[in-house]
């Protein structure tokens, strides 16, 4: 029996269980290592945040979808690879030898830059970590519907204005809108700066319209239990602060053999394979492809997810892999959470609630797929 063992259940793993399911090799056994037992999907995370989306319409069940794929699942937390043995690490102790691994573990925002950002900040990920805390701050706002809130969003990608316009929308119904103070804060000289310059206007516009402060060329220095010290030295008063900054890869994949780019990130070819091994592959946030870089975001981590499972079969099975080019240009809505959207392909920026609701579409669409 060839063992064959998944790490992390991000979207490429969670397509590639129910390929599986439908298609499956014999002599191999697979083994997801999964730390949580529903894993969120990144497009519905925001609406999610806003009460749009119930939980479990906005994560895929990864313990049924194992049950269906016939696969072994292990809920716990990977610390370490050894890749020349062959052998994962976990968290509890377990140590899991494999023939053949893969990963889509997804990234988490850089933090180690900011002077205490692990005491007083809350990471958009890991995502249960964060949920649980909103969930805190929404119980306290409805408890306390007079108290002032000041709530700071570090990283004004895509994300972290999702974040901050579905933040806003949330507790505008729940606490009066004299009393929220939402701060936005990007190093870049615009917003969403990995976009095209039409998209950060419409999404600037937005942001003013709703009160939103954004701060510009800005980087934070500390962050402590009230207030933000940035390096320009003003401070922002702040209550409760999100990262959703760059994306960072773990330390420990760093300290191993397998061969990660200048963030850490695992150096892959276009089969989705490690460079310096070949039975060790990567997906998603997790994957730097060589010569084909592209955005950290959701959209290529699912559309991975085929090539990955033709690959891990053709690569189980002795066959040659194929090559996967991510595309150069992608559609990227921005829900603002009013159920209206921003979409952007290429240098065209279009904001409709009619885009909502077709991105809500093709989300249910995608969650379809998986069971509930
Ligand atoms: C607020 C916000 C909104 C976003 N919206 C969008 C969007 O609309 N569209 C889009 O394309 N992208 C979006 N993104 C980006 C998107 O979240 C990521 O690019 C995407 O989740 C990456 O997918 P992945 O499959 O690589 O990893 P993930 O989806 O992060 O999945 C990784 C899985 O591995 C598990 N895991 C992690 N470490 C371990 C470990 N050591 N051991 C075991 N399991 C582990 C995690 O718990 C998780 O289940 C958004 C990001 C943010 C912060």
């Amino acid at each position: 029996m060839v063992n064959l063992v998944l790490v992390g259940g991000g979207h490429s793993h969670s397509i590639v269980l129910k390929l599986w399911s439908k298609k499956r090799l014999s002599g191999v056994k697979i083994t997801l290592i999964s730390n949580v037992k529903n894993t969120p999907y990144s497009g519905m995370l925001p609406e999610y945040i806003n009460g749009f989306y119930s939980y479990e319409e906005s994560h895929i069940n990864l313990v049924k979808l194992a049950e269906i794929a016939g696969i072994n699942l292990i809920i716990d937390e990977v610390v370490n690879i050894d890749a020349d043995e062959k052998i994962v690490s976990c968290k509890s102790g377990l140590r899991i030898g494999f023939d053949v691994l893969s990963l889509n573990i997804g990234s988490s925002p850089e933090k180690s830059q900011i002077e205490g950002a692990n005491l007083y900040a809350i990471a958009i990920k890991p995502i249960p970590l964060f949920l649980k805390k909103w969930l805190q701050i929404i119980d306290l706002a409805h408890n306390n519907p007079d108290k002032k809130m000041i709530f700071t969003i570090i990283g004004g990608g895509a994300g972290g204005v999702e974040l901050a316009l579905n933040i806003h929308h949330k507790l505008i119904n729940i606490i009066s809108i004299e009393n929220l103070t939402i701060n936005l804060i990007h190093r870049g000289k615009r917003i969403t700066s990995n976009y095209d310059v039409s998209m950060s206007e419409k999404l600037t516009k937005i942001l003013d319209k709703n009160h939103i402060n954004i701060y510009l060329n800005e980087v934070v220095k500390s962050i402590d239990s009230q207030k933000i010290t940035l390096f320009s030295g003003k401070n922002i008063d702040s209550d409760y602060t999100f990262l959703v900054t760059q994306a960072s890869a773990p330390i420990w994949l760093k300290n191993s053999s397998i061969e990660t780019d200048t963030e850490g990130f695992i150096m892959v070819k276009n089969t989705l394979q490690s460079v310096n091994y070949p039975y060790i592959f990567a997906s998603g946030d997790i994957a730097s492809i060589i010569d084909y870089p592209c955005a950290k975001a959701g959209v290529f981590a699912v559309k991975q997810g085929m090539p990955l499972y033709q690959n891990l079969c053709n690569f189980l099975t002795e066959k040659p892999l194929k090559l996967y080019y991510p595309q150069k240009k992608y559609l990227n809505i921005i829900g603002t959470g009013n159920k209206n959207a921003v979409a952007n392909w290429g240098n065209i920026s279009v904001q409709s609630p009619l885009i909502w609701y077709w991105k809500k579409y093709l989300d249910h669409n995608f969650m379809k797929q998986f069971p509930h």
